[in-house]
């Protein structure tokens, strides 16, 4: 079933709590903000300051579609990058301050949206022209599979199955246009499956919905191929 728009309103608030806690937790943690997140190179403190400022990017988006007035996520690629890097240098407390102050920010002035504003054309960071009405779902993402790279506890296990068959859709429609391996996914406990054309003979997969998103998003997974060795590599995603 096609995901709709208050699905991914749904999935953006659950995402950010479940964030907005791990990054407490996280905090009180030994290691802190500073131990390594499951992204390679990223700590915690990274993950978290490149969630808030996504919120506040996608904030500009919204102003956009409030107003009409073009203002882009990031106005340069150097800006994303220092939003990251403050992560590594912000003291803890604020970081985690500046995730919940921007993720409410973000959820207040996609609250004050009236219909016609939803509809209006944005243009993402990617360059991608769509609706504002994508815009709960690109944050979705980012919150909810960012909760787990943060790496303190919550797994794609703890994400709701309509979003993890959802999130599958969406990393299929864009592998389906890059190099890769030829695969069949199934999951065992929904019936989702999903085929992505590729290189080679095809590669018949089978596993629960949660470890299939983990392996299609480029995540460590358990899932194994039909020999029992591991999965075929998977480029990046996104
Ligand atoms: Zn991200």
């Amino acid at each position: 079933m096609p995901r709709t728009f208050d699905d991914a309103r749904r999935w953006a608030r659950f995402g950010t709590s479940l964030l907005v806690e791990a990054a407490d937790r996280a905090d009180l943690d030994d290691d802190g903000l500073g131990a390594p997140s499951a992204l390679p190179g990223w700590t915690r403190g990274h993950v978290v300051a490149h969630v808030a400022a996504n919120a506040d990017a996608l904030g500009n988006l919204v102003h956009w579609a409030a107003t009409g007035e073009p203002t882009p996520m990031y106005s340069s690629a150097e800006e994303r990058a220092a939003g990251i890097e403050r992560g590594g240098r912000l003291p803890a407390a604020e970081l985690v301050a500046w995730l919940r102050r921007s993720a409410d920010a973000l959820e207040t002035a996609m609250a004050a949206l009236g219909d016609q504003q939803w509809r209006s054309p944005v243009v993402t960071a990617q360059g991608r022209t769509v609706p504002a009405t994508e815009l709960p779902w690109m944050r979705s993402r980012e919150v909810c599979v960012h909760a787990v790279d943060l790496g303190t506890g919550p797994s794609f296990a703890d994400l709701p199955a309509d979003f993890l068959a959802a999130l599958c859709d969406d990393v299929v429609g864009k592998r389906r246009n890059g190099p890769g391996p030829a695969l069949v996914l199934q999951a065992a406990d929904t019936g989702g499956r999903w085929e992505l054309p590729g290189e080679g003979d095809t590669a018949h997969l089978t596993g629960p919905l949660h470890e299939i998103t983990a392996y299609l998003t480029g995540r460590e997974s358990a899932l194994t191929a039909p020999g029992g060795g591991p999965a075929p590599a998977l480029a990046a995603w996104l």
